[in-house]
């Protein structure tokens, strides 16, 4: 059976300046995949080219057997590719409600599940976002994403930027949610958070696959090499 995201040969260039050389990955139903590498060697490019806000010079992406390639960013999340955006982009002139209304599509994932899935997101309802914690707002960020009710979960630095415990909390969260079943490919800093809930790992060194593999494999030698540890 094929994957359910299958990426093969991005290229993706800003202008004239290319930022990926041909990434190849595939994130399999009910999986996480942690897309890995130093400041600005594709990641986000990447993402946003699976979301289709970037467009891809050369290359092929499938999702859940069809070719999205040409699609724009909203078909694309209409056949169900929910992306939490780095530095979280919440409406913030909306209150948490709103937010999470505005994004709704149907399926499993209703407001009420959501809030019970973030009690924090029940209690500040109707408070507009602009004036949520941080942690907050990267709760309401993730809520808007379940709420499209994504077959995949794409999660950008999800945990940047917030208090330890904080981060914690979010960490937990998306384990929960990989335990439903849910696939999702994430980007993050924190090494010992990926390895412990990726299934498969993808290396970028400016803008190519340069180790892709099981978590376990990840050597030291791999972790000074790639991620400069
Ligand atoms: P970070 O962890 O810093 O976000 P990243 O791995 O996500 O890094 P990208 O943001 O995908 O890296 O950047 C990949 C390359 O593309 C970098 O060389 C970066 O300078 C370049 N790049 C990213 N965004 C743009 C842009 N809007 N215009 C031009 N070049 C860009």
């Amino acid at each position: 059976m094929s994957a359910l995201l299958e990426v093969e040969g991005l290229e993706i260039f800003y202008g004239g300046s290319q930022a990926l050389f041909g990434v190849d990955l595939e994130v399999g139903e009910g999986q996480a995949v942690a897309l890995m590498g130093r400041n600005g060697m594709g990641k986000t490019t990447t993402i946003h080219g699976i979301c289709r806000m970037l467009p891809v010079r050369a290359g092929r992406i499938r999702f859940d057997g069809r070719d999205i390639t040409g699609l724009p960013s909203f078909q694309a999340a209409r056949r169900g590719i929910g992306l939490v955006p780095e530095g979280r982009r919440c409406f913030p002139n909306l209150t948490v409600t709103e937010n999470l209304i505005a994004a709704a599509r149907p399926g499993a994932w209703t407001l009420e599940r959501v809030r019970d899935f973030f009690p924090r997101l029940g209690e500040r309802a109707g408070q507009y976002a602009a004036t949520l914690s941080g942690g907050e707002q990267q709760m309401l960020a993730i809520g808007r994403a379940l709420m499209t009710n994504p077959r995949l979960l794409v999660l950008d630095e999800a945990t940047e930027g917030l208090a330890p415990v904080i981060r914690s909390e979010i960490w937990a969260a998306i384990e929960a949610l990989k335990a439903t079943g849910q696939s999702i490919l994430l980007v993050d800093k924190s090494l010992n958070d990926l390895l412990r809930i990726a299934d498969s790992c993808v290396i970028l060194e400016r803008g190519r696959v340069v180790w892709s593999g099981d978590p376990g494999a990840i050597s030291a030698d791999i972790q000074t090499r790639y991620l400069g540890l």
